[in-house]
């Protein structure tokens, strides 16, 4: 459970440094608003604000699944008690009312493919961050990410893999969970696995045992390595199902099906799903076989695979926003150059995916790009052929049950933990209302505005 104590704390350092910095005066207004609102939060430390009452009056709300023109939402304590037409929604004498004229309360955006421990690849090549970075730097900059991701919406986070830094995960998940640093709730997954020679850093000495980015495993040892990880914190397994390992650097199954089966079997005894970086139709296809429940990346998926991924009830996670980034990185001028194979690439797997019908996670792979930015990941959907109101419900409800917690967060109903976003405009209409966050609560406390 988190503590609203520190949470509140932060806000009011939040607030502070609002008022030095000087705002669009339009804003003015709510902002007053919630100064009244928080400090009602600061009051109400004691049990009794678990009775602490807000009502949010935004033009919209986004449910989870269906824009509701002219619906209000009732906040008692942590959860959200009501969701309706605002004249059918009772606010409780006492009521904090909260006016959001056109603005879209949705519930609190959720990153399923997220990196906290790395920064841009612009800044620093993915080897240097994994030889060169002490795992205090990289944690004392994850800190900064984590509340970049919180204030840019997403009120949840499945971070998958440290890249060299350990269980440091694990440590950022507690910190936040007990208040100590403001952040998103994490879903981590620790050090990884991959197996043995197939991954990174690369191209040293056969002399020198070079660190690698995850734990190398094989056989029978992945057993072992399963349960250690689990064992050491990770919530979900995440395992390279595929990766450039082949003569000539070419992307190539890694695990067979057998020890893709073993490694699904030994997490789900251990109620951990699985978790499977894959490229190539052939390590999605053993991923699928085996159980995962969601395949990361896919660029190179056919309409064969997509539809076993589909007939297997395994979610598709397509991270357009890192390929977006890497071209860019490498000098794609977006917008005046022609799109460069990779990306003319990226948009058929992610149509022939739609086509198959395959469930579509939303997860970007931040931490190529800067953290605080993962509402690209929507831009990109929809301009690959997503409805907008197809990626609102993959980035919220959609994911929340890909983590099991659909009856805890991802929607706005009653009885669910009040994680809760304001953003300017309707994100049905224009996806890029995603970048305009204005209010976000976690847990009925108000972390930013
Ligand atoms: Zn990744």
């Amino acid at each position: 459970m988190e503590s609203r104590k520190s949470e509140v704390k932060s806000e009011d350092l939040k607030l502070g440094r609002h008022t030095t910095k000087g705002e669009d005066v339009k804003r003015l207004p709510i902002l007053i608003a919630f100064v009244g609102f928080v400090s009602g939060f600061a009051l109400a430390q004691t049990p009794a604000s678990q009775n602490q009452v807000t009502v949010l009056k935004p033009a919209r709300v986004f449910d989870g699944a269906r824009m509701q023109e002219g619906w209000a939402v009732v906040v008692r304590g942590s959860r959200i008690e009501a969701a309706g037409p605002a004249a059918t929604v009772a606010a409780a004498a006492g009521a904090m009312v909260v006016d959001l004229p056109g603005a879209t309360i949705m519930p609190g955006m959720i990153e399923m493919h997220s990196h906290v421990l790395r920064h841009a690849y612009n800044e620093a090549p993915w080897n240097d961050q994994v030889l060169k970075e002490a795992e205090a730097l990289r944690v004392a900059r994850a800190v900064n990410h984590l509340k970049a991701t919180l204030d840019s919406g997403f009120t949840t986070i499945r971070d998958l893999g440290t890249e060299g830094a350990g269980y440091a995960d694990v440590g950022l998940k507690q910190a936040v969970a007990q208040g100590i640093i403001p952040g998103p709730r994490m879903i981590v997954t620790g050090r990884a696995i991959v197996a043995t020679g197939t991954y990174a850093p690369k191209g040293f000495s056969p002399a020198w045992a070079v660190p690698q980015g995850a734990e190398e495993a094989d056989g029978d040892s992945l057993v072992r390595v399963v349960r250690d990880q689990a064992g050491k914190g990770a919530d979900w397994i995440k395992v390279y199902g595929d990766y450039r390992a082949g003569p000539n650097g070419e992307t190539v199954p890694t695990f067979s099906l057998e020890e893709m089966q073993l490694i699904v079997k030994t997490a789900s005894s251990l109620n951990r799903p699985v978790v499977v970086h894959a490229s190539t139709p052939e390590g999605m296809r053993r991923a699928a076989l085996a159980g995962a429940r969601t395949i990361e990346h896919g660029d190179g998926g056919d309409a064969n695979v997509f539809k076993l991924l589909a007939s297997q009830g395994v979610a598709f996670c397509p991270t357009l926003a890192a390929g977006d980034a890497t071209s860019q990185y490498a000098g794609w001028k977006k917008g005046a150059d022609p799109e460069p194979a990779r990306i003319r690439q990226k948009r058929e797997t992610f149509k022939l995916a739609l086509a198959a019908g395959v469930t579509m996670c939303a997860g970007s792979d931040v931490g190529v790009f800067p953290h605080g930015d993962s509402a690209r990941e929507l831009e990109l959907m929809v301009a690959y052929g997503m409805t907008p109101l197809a990626a609102l419900a993959s980035v919220t409800s959609v994911n929340a049950s890909l983590l099991g917690l659909d009856k805890q967060i991802g929607r706005v109903a009653s009885g669910l933990a009040a994680d809760l976003i304001a953003v300017d405009g309707n994100p049905a209409a224009d996806i890029s209302a995603t970048r305009k966050v204005t209010l976000v609560m976690k847990n009925g406390t108000v972390v930013r505005k």
